[in-house]
């Protein structure tokens, strides 16, 4: 499933690629890639607008468009936007189509691919946002679009119980980690995924945070990660390369690169995948 690093990627591939341009024409094929507005509002808003900025929170694509509505497009488990020049092969699963006003005599096309169709495209007037998305004001501090320190994870974390990794994977503590980077962040402090959050000092909280904000900086500097099992690409369909970074997730019983003295361990914990060192992780 893309995370921050990956969904921050596409973010800047729209900025390069579709910031600026006027949408001519939408076309949607499946219905439930739209399911949360309905076809007719998603095309009602997109035909004749022009998108003037693409941000990101957490795992969410925001595009502002002239007209003052906002597009909200998340990823899910397999969803990829690609812009493609007109009359390219258009690949299964292709479920909205966009058609870009020319830039430099090319005309492109905005896809939302989706094989596993959980992706989602939403329109909506600007005062609406608090209705149709409310999941966005319940979002946690986005640790590259945010102030994000020790404090604030401290602040984010007080009053909640149980394992620390669930709740890095909660999107209300902390907006955009997802399963690989919630590994890898909790494998660079030392920490085995059931540590309890009471029994984090501050000075291991202040650690944590930087290295959330150090790993996913990294992993956008190399375009995400790409795995076997996901389909994330960027916008002109290139793969990440952070895969290669990785010291513990989708390395299980390879030799740990850190303390090089035992295997990395993978367990199903809640039906989710954790990865982690036995020696290096306490
Ligand atoms: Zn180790």
């Amino acid at each position: 499933m893309p995370e921050l690093p990956e969904v921050e990627t596409v973010r800047r591939g729209l900025e390069s690629h579709v910031v600026g341009r006027t949408i001519e024409s939408v076309h949607i094929g499946r219905e439930r890639s739209v399911r949360r507005v309905g076809r007719e509002a998603v095309i009602h808003g997109l035909t004749g607008a022009k998108v003037m900025a693409a941000r990101r929170r957490g795992k969410y694509l925001l595009l502002d468009l002239d007209t003052g509505d906002l597009v909200m497009i998340h990823l899910r488990m397999s969803g990829r936007v690609l812009v493609e020049p007109i009359g390219a092969p258009r690949p299964p699963h292709t479920h909205v189509v966009c058609r870009l006003s020319e830039r430099n005599g090319q005309h492109h096309e905005m896809w939302f691919v989706d094989p596993r169709t959980f992706g989602e495209v939403v329109v909506c007037e600007s005062d609406d946002v608090s209705q149709v998305l409310p999941e966005l004001d319940r979002l946690g501090p986005d640790p590259i679009v945010d102030d994000f320190s020790g404090e604030v994870l401290k602040d984010r974390l007080n009053g909640r119980r149980g394992a620390i990794k669930p709740l890095l994977l909660n999107q209300h503590v902390v907006a955009g980690i997802g399963n690989i980077y919630a590994d890898e962040v909790l494998h660079r402090v030392r920490l085995r995924w059931n540590r309890t959050v009471d029994s984090l000092s501050t000075k291991t909280i202040n650690a944590l945070a930087t290295a959330i904000t150090e790993i996913l900086t990294e992993a956008i500097e190399r375009g995400g990660s790409t795995l076997e099992d996901t389909q994330y690409v960027d916008i002109d369909g290139k793969s990440g390369s952070f895969q290669d970074m990785h010291r513990v997730y989708g390395r299980e019983g390879l030799g740990c690169l850190t303390c090089g003295k035992t295997t990395i361990r993978r367990e199903m914990v809640a039906g989710r995948s954790t990865s982690y060192c036995p020696r290096c992780q306490k």
